[in-house]
């Protein structure tokens, strides 16, 4: 892995949560734009962070069969 995506990544939580300081967000997002890899990785992390919408379990039409 790169030396920077490490780095990137190690930031990409605090990123998430904007609680970096405005020059290392300026270097995060200058690095996501051209590494897919840390997009990839955000995506995973929001994903983490703000569960899915449930969705509904599917339904069994019980009622139908027989
Ligand atoms: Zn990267």
């Amino acid at each position: 892995m790169d030396k920077t995506c490490s780095i990137v990544q190690d930031l990409l939580p605090l990123y998430e949560e904007d609680m970096l300081r405005e020059e290392t967000k300026k270097f995060v997002d200058g690095h996501l734009a051209q590494c897919a890899a840390c997009r990839a990785e955000l995506d995973a992390l929001k994903t983490d962070v703000k569960p899915a919408p449930v969705s509904a379990p599917r339904k069994r039409w019980k009622n139908c069969s027989t």
